[in-house]
């Protein structure tokens, strides 16, 4: 439970909005107990009080110092203030709450009215103001400041409330939030958790790509990845079938013959010799297949061993050219090599010389007489490029992309010994040295097959 993405997004957003509100809560704290406000108005206040006292004081009415005092007292009394008559040498004369700690007030100066905050003996805080009478003396209001928490507590209304309203409604919007944040990330990875199950099962379903970039991505590379995989079970399935109908030929074949010698109905010996003849062939042709395809599955699995030493290709294609010109000769092919530098490549030069010796066997029998066969070995980087192009009767376009099919061959009618496996083993054997054979073709004119391989 803890560990799905819903509850972990809940956790995360609670602990940010908390700590934003708690950020929040404390400057506002700080703010309200700082808040110059509480002093102005409390100033504000004493001053009133001071004032009124001072007119009353000038009005006809009142006489005496005393008379003074009386009105004043009342007056700080409306306020729950309390009221203090200093003399002109600072003592104090009356006081309207003798009780309270007593104010260590400043010595009193100027003849306007003064405002100031002043500790008493026992440490409190009190905020006065103090008005100048016209003997000398002061007339002064006090009342006591309050301590921060209360003044926080008082001002809990302007703060509290909003705050915890602002936590319940930015908790509700996490809440949401959270809920659709993990649909949106979980929902396909869910479905592509569920294809991979019918995958199993041998259900491909396209998993479609959306939700967030990271899991379209995996999407893309499940899909990508189902249909490899139902790409190759389906060649695989091909394989065995391609295997199974190309060993049933020669197996028919001799199981004919075989069965016409056993019968006698091969007739004298010449014929039996001839039957005899026919049943080594088809075996010779299918032992040669059978070692083709371990070969092939050796390739595959990457169990072939393949050497990795130096391997000169330009003396490997003249070696190769020169074995093959006899042939050549024969069926009035034209044979050249163009090459302007040695190169070197890691791996197995066997190996290296079959690919060649493949693409040169098919272009031989691919070309008419009169045609032409170039090899031409190029440089390019980190890379060389070997080039085998024939003036022959060219690969029609759909049979392009199949040609390094095993058992793929293009002209059916034609077996003549070959299995469709020459190119098969080509690509194999390029890609076990890290390089890539491609083709190009025409009808009609020609075929150029390229292989590509990195350089030492
Ligand atoms: P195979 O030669 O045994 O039939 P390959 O794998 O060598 O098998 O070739 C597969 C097919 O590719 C051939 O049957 C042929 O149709 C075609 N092909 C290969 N090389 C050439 C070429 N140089 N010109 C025309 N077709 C070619």
């Amino acid at each position: 439970m803890l560990n799905s993405l819903r509850t972990r997004l809940l956790i995360t957003y609670f602990a940010v909005i908390t700590v934003a509100l708690g950020v929040v809560a404390l400057a506002l704290a700080v703010f309200i107990v700082r808040n110059p406000v509480i002093y102005r108005r409390l100033y504000m206040r004493q001053t009133i009080t001071l004032q009124v006292a001072r007119r009353r004081l000038k009005a006809a009415s009142v006489h005496s110092y005393a008379d003074a005092w009386r009105e004043a007292a009342q007056i700080a009394a409306t306020f729950h203030a309390r009221a203090l008559a200093i003399s002109p040498d600072g003592h104090v004369l009356r006081d309207t709450d003798p009780t309270a700690p007593a104010l260590n007030l400043p010595p009193l100066k100027g003849n306007r009215m003064v405002h100031g905050r002043v500790r008493t003996a026992d440490g409190s805080l009190w905020g006065i103001s103090a008005l100048r009478l016209a003997n000398g003396g002061w007339l002064v209001i006090a009342e006591p400041l309050p301590s921060p928490l209360k003044v926080l507590w008082r001002a809990r209304e302007d703060w509290l409330m909003p705050l915890i309203e602002a936590a319940l409604v930015a908790l509700l919007l996490a809440l949401v939030l959270a809920w659709w944040l993990s649909s949106w990330v979980t929902r396909p990875l869910y479905r592509t958790a569920a294809a991979a199950h019918s995958l199993a099962e041998g259900k491909f379903i396209p998993v479609p790509e959306d939700g967030p970039q990271e899991a379209r991505v995996l999407a893309r590379a499940f899909n990508e990845m189902a249909q490899r995989l139902e790409a190759s079970q389906r060649s695989q399935r091909e394989f065995v079938a391609n295997v199974s109908h190309e060993l049933k030929t020669p197996l028919t074949s001799i199981q004919g013959f075989a069965q016409a010698i056993l019968d006698g109905t091969a007739g004298d010996t010449e014929k039996i010799r001839s039957a005899a003849r026919v049943i080594a062939d088809e075996a010779a042709r299918m032992h040669r297949m059978v070692v083709t395809l371990l070969d092939l599955a050796r390739l595959d699995a990457g169990t072939a061993n393949l050497r990795r030493e130096n391997v000169a290709l330009r003396s490997l294609l003249e070696n190769l050219l020169l074995r093959l010109r006899p042939q050549a000769e024969a069926a009035g092919v034209d044979l050249s090599l163009e090459a302007d530098a040695e190169a070197t490549v890691l791996g197995d030069g066997d190996r290296l010389a079959q690919v060649f010796s493949n693409l040169l066997d098919n272009a031989l029998k691919h070309t008419p007489r009169g045609g032409k066969i170039a090899v031409r070995l190029r440089r390019a980087g980190k890379f060389v490029e070997i080039a085998v192009s024939d003036t022959g009767e060219g690969i029609p376009p759909e049979s392009l992309p199949r040609i390094f099919e095993r058992f793929y061959r293009g002209d059916k009618s034609r077996t003549g010994g070959s299995a469709g496996l020459g190119l098969a083993i080509a690509r194999e054997i390029v890609r076990a040295h890290r390089g890539e054979i491609t083709v190009q073709s025409t009808v009609g004119q020609g075929s150029t097959f390229v292989v590509k391989l990195p350089l030492a």
